[in-house]
């Protein structure tokens, strides 16, 4: 086989992804929903929802299409969005971002982690604290900028960092605080405590905090209280978020970052050079999903706690021990008694579907392999699917016997 040089190795081995072979596996959302798809199975692995978002929104992007927004649109976003994405800082959290200077839209959320990294480290000196588990793209893109990845780990069950433990992992050393609040894989809220501690510790250290709130308008209990609104915070914290799991439309990848002017335009460098741009008929129809009344929002949170419910009820009644998710999609299950001595989540995940037709990831693909240990038996369930479905789904696995 032909040896390919290049920084792939780098971004697949942090993702964990480089195989004993050299050869680079899928993630685990491709292997679990080819998987789903192979078997037939009810997918409750990869988050994307099984039922269309905003009718409103849909026209709007047809409209777009018809109207001939199909060109490259502006490299910072189109205005109406980035006054849209202004707007809704200010509704929802009485945040003020300037829609020329301090919003930037990108190729979904994914796209705007990518670019604030890639600009924001310097080098190998250069560590990025984050909390395991985490979602995958994190660890990759933090090897492929070629720093070096600090993590607090999240225990069972209520996956709250332990704020002495961040208190130690944030140094001099720290360029940047990377935040996934409300939290993928886990379903966590944090606590005031620990973004005041995040706050606190970045300022101390001087460091950048970057925010992934992709879910901010999927919390259960309270309201999301983004990092940025914190005293102090707003100067050195890049807000970044995205319509997928706000509007259901996974697959349209419009994300965005709010940050402070100096730091939109080092981010903006990276990033005309990742997309340029991208998605023109989508960006107005975001814009108007942005703008839809308070009643979409808190009824979109709303649907899914019930989701929540529904699953949580059906792992419970099959017999699992389950996390309380303040949000996210996500609920974690302990799988405990259904493995074989010897059998970790994975070997039980990739086994689920033959043996109650149901697809489900292992929380031991978001913690690099070498501190995996806690999450040995753990499996992370979505529960962004139709009741029926998650009523089926609980069904199927009360079939489980240990
Ligand atoms: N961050 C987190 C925590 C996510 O769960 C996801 C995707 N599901 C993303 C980022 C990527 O978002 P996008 O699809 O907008 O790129
Ligand atoms: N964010 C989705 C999840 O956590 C998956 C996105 C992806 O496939 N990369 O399930």
């Amino acid at each position: 086989m032909r040896e390919i040089p290049g920084a792939w190795r780098r971004a697949a081995s942090g993702a964990g992804l480089l195989d004993a072979h050299g050869t680079v596996t899928p993630t685990i959302f491709a292997e679990m929903s080819a998987l789903a798809d192979r078997t037939d199975a009810i997918n409750l692995g990869q988050g994307f929802p099984d039922q269309d978002g905003p009718a409103e929104v849909m026209e709007a992007a047809r409209a777009a299409i018809s109207a001939g927004v199909n060109q490259y649109p502006p490299g910072r976003g189109m205005p109406v969005l980035r006054e849209a994405i202004a707007a809704h800082q200010h509704r929802f959290y009485g945040l003020d971002a300037d829609p020329d200077r301090e919003v930037l839209v990108t190729a979904g959320a994914t796209e705007a982690l990518a670019a604030t990294l890639l600009a924001l480290i310097e080098g190998p000196d250069d560590e990025v604290v984050v909390f395991e588990p985490y979602y995958d793209a994190y660890a990759a893109i933090v090897a492929l900028a070629g720093a070096t990845l600090v993590p607090v780990p999240l225990s069972w069950p209520t996956f709250q960092p332990d704020v002495e433990a961040l208190a130690r992992a944030v140094t001099d050393r720290t360029r940047l605080i990377l935040v996934n609040d409300p939290h993928n894989p886990t379903g966590a809220v944090f606590s005031a405590e620990v973004r005041a501690e995040i706050v606190r510790l970045a300022e101390r250290h001087d460091a950048i905090i970057v925010t992934d709130e992709v879910y901010e308008h999927l919390v259960f209990d309270a309201q999301h209280v983004p990092i940025a609104t914190l005293p102090g915070a707003a100067q050195r914290t890049v807000s970044i978020s995205s319509a997928g799991k706000t509007f259901s439309m996974t697959g349209w990848k419009i994300g965005w970052i709010t940050a402070p002017a100096d730091l939109v335009t080092a981010i903006l460098a990276v990033k005309q050079f990742l997309t340029y741009v991208s998605g023109s008929p989508f960006q107005p129809a975001i814009a108007v999903g942005l703008g839809l009344p308070d009643a979409f929002f808190t009824g979109i949170a709303a649907t899914l706690r019930v989701k929540r419910d529904v699953l949580g009820a059906g792992l419970s009644a099959a017999g699992f021990d389950v996390s309380a998710p303040a949000g996210s999609y996500f609920t974690i299950a302990d799988a405990a008694p259904f493995l074989a001595s010897g059998m970790d989540a994975g070997d039980f995940c990739r086994g689920l579907p033959a043996r109650t037709g149901v697809v489900a990831i292992p929380l031991t693909a978001f913690a690099s392999p070498s501190r995996a240990a806690p999450y040995r038996t753990l499996v992370r369930f979505a529960a962004c699917k139709r009741v029926e479905v998650l009523d089926e789904a609980s069904r199927r696995l009360a079939t489980l016997t240990r």
